[in-house]
Formats: C-alpha cells, sequence, structure tokens
C-alpha cells in the first residue's frame, strides 16, 4: 500500500474574509476532510499535516489581551495548544466522514515536537511575524520589558518576529511510524512542528516558528513515504505569479524546478518553502511531490491538475 503524506494549508481551516467562528472553522475542515476521505477511499495509507499561522496568532492576541488575570505563555507552548486545537477539529471531521462511507478507519493527531539547529543563522536574523499588531510605541516599549525582536510589519503595524529555524528532526518518527503500521491516519508535525532544541543531552522549546512545508518534508521523508503532497489556494506553483501572463507549472523535473527556485521565482514565506520542500522530499527519495489547491486532491494525485515534481 502506498503512503501519501498530505500537508493542508490556512484555507482547511479559515478562508478568506471569515470571522474564524467555530462555526466556519468546523465547516472549513469538513469541507477539507470529504476531499482526503477521497483519498483514503482510494486505498492510500495517508499522514496528514497542517499549518497552524492564524491561530497561534490568535492564541498571542488572547493572550496578549487576557495578561492581567492570566500570565501568558511562550510560543512552543502556544504551537502545542494548536496542534490540539486543529489535530481534534480533523479527528472529528475525518471519522465521521469515514463512517459515512462505511470506512472504518482510526484518525488520531498526536503531539510532536521538531527539532532544530540551536546555531541555525536564523536564530540570529529573525523573520516571521507573529501575533497582535502594535504600535510603534507600544512595539519599543514591549521590546524593552520581554527583550523581544519587534519590527514593522508590510502589512501595516509593528509586529514581533521570531526566528523560522530549519527543521532537522521530527522527534515522535517512531510512535507515528508505529501508529501508521498499525493502520491509524495520523496528524502529525502540526504547525511545522514544536520547535525545540538540544542542549547538551536535554531538549527545550524555543520561541521559534518552523515552516509547516519544510517540517512536512522531513516527515515524509522519514517515514519513507510515497508522495507529499501540499494543499493550499493556488492552482500550482507559478511562473509569473500575480502578473498577466502568469502559468502554472505542471509535470516537472526536479533539477528544472531547483534552477527555477534558484532564480528566484517563489517567494520565501508562501510558496518558496512548498517548491522547496517538495525539491527535497524527491532528492531523498521520494517518488512524486505536488503542490495544489485544497480542494482538488484526487486530481492532484492522478496528476489532472497541480504542480507535479519528479525525479530526474
Ligand atoms: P498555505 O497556508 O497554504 O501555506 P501560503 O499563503 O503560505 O499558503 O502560500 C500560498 C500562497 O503563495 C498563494 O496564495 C499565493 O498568493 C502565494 N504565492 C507567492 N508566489 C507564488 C507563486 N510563484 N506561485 C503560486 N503562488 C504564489
Ligand atoms: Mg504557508
Amino acid at each position: 500500500m502506498e503512503t501519501i503524506v498530505i500537508a493542508l494549508g490556512g484555507n482547511a481551516f479559515l478562508q478568506k474574509g471569515q470571522k474564524g467562528t467555530a462555526e466556519d472553522q468546523w465547516n472549513n475542515v469538513i469541507r477539507a476532510m470529504k476531499q482526503i476521505a477521497d483519498i483514503i477511499e482510494r486505498g492510500y495509507r495517508v499522514v496528514l499535516t497542517h499549518g497552524n499561522g492564524p491561530q497561534v496568532g490568535n492564541i498571542l492576541v488572547w493572550m496578549e489581551a487576557g495578561k492581567e488575570k492570566v500570565p501568558p505563555l511562550p510560543m512552543d507552548i502556544a504551537g502545542a495548544m494548536t496542534q490540539g486545537w486543529l489535530g481534534y477539529m480533523i479527528m472529528q471531521a475525518l471519522t465521521n466522514e469515514l463512517k459515512k462511507r462505511g470506512i472504518d478507519k482510526k484518525v488520531v493527531a498526536i503531539v510532536n515536537r521538531v527539532l532544530v539547529d540551536k546555531n541555525d543563522p536564523a536564530f540570529q536574523n529573525p523573520t516571521k511575524y507573529v501575533g497582535p499588531y502594535y504600535t510603534e510605541e507600544e512595539a519599543k516599549r514591549i521590546a524593552k520589558e520581554k527583550g523581544w525582536i519587534m519590527k514593522p510589519d508590510p502589512r501595516g503595524g509593528w509586529r514581533r518576529v521570531v526566528p523560522s529555524p530549519d527543521p532537522k528532526a521530527n522527534l515522535e518518527i517512531d510512535a507515528i511510524k508505529s501508529l501508521v503500521d498499525a493502520g491509524y491516519i495520523v496528524v502529525a508535525s502540526g504547525g511545522g512542528g514544536i520547535p525545540v532544541i538540544k542542549e547538551d543531552d536535554t531538549i527545550k522549546g524555543v520561541e521559534a516558528v518552523i515552516d509547516k512545508d519544510l517540517a512536512g518534508e522531513v516527515l515524509a521523508s522519514s517515514l519513507g513515504a510515497d508522495y507529499f503532497i501540499i494543499l493550499t489556494d493556488v492552482e500550482g506553483a507559478m511562473l509569473n505569479f500575480g502578473k498577466p501572463d502568469q502559468k502554472v507549472i505542471r509535470k516537472i523535473k526536479v533539477s528544472e524546478l531547483e534552477k527555477l527556485y534558484n532564480e528566484g521565482h517563489f517567494p520565501p514565506g508562501s510558496m518558496g518553502p512548498k517548491v522547496l520542500a517538495c525539491i527535497r522530499f524527491i532528492k531523498h527519495g521520494g517518488k512524486k511531490a505536488a503542490i495544489g489547491h485544497l480542494y482538488k486532491a484526487l486530481e492532484i494525485l492522478e496528476e489532472k491538475t497541480g504542480t507535479i515534481v519528479v525525479p530526474d
């Protein structure tokens, strides 16, 4: 049986223009899980991962707003909270959908740490915007008070920035393998995993955010998965993105995609890490990687749409 690791983007939980009530979130997750069920129904073994950007941002806003009553907690713990939140929603929506189709499969979400290198250069150069927006004055005060690094966000206002280090290893990979072998559909590495470092022989959480697609690649490669599919809100990786002549890259060999990547066609923080994750997966021995629209999951697998990356 072939194994597929599927990475879900922000639109699986929150669509543009929605407020993000629990009802909105359930509707989105239920719709997304129909796509995943279509793939499971075809007989593939599926492992899921997901982003958590807006949700971790919300938790930071709640903590800031409630800080006089309850002490705020660091980002690694906020990341763990989102794994429970989103993992629960996926478990519930997917189990219900499978049951409707007469498929008796169990879904389990795990709390999952991902190791990063404490000497990763990202720690010297934080780039990832997180949490609430502040005025310049507030931001400068907070920077002094908490030792956070605050920068003006191009979208307006000042925000905290945290490092986005490269994922090195999924620390729960043995448990994930055991669960997959036992027939579970596993939800792992949520939000890129809880970032931890090794110091002497102790593991410690850090205030950082790991890109979920790069962490998804580590998960997929360590599992020896056959396919790695990144589901997002566009039809695929495009050339000339945002210009009148933008064009989806369809089927492409890994070395050709790497050349385009190195030419800078895919910006950091959005399409860049998705493309890099696909390149790494193929170089680590994967058979096929793909990027495409969330609501076309099965068509992507059948290569009818999306960007399909294959070995040379
Ligand atoms: P996700 O939550 O699925 O990870 P992201 O917002 O991180 O989604 O990345 C997807 C977004 O990347 C698209 O909505 C699109 O606006 C942006 N993007 C930037 N460059 C490209 C490109 N070259 N091709 C396609 N999409 C791109
Ligand atoms: Mg993203």
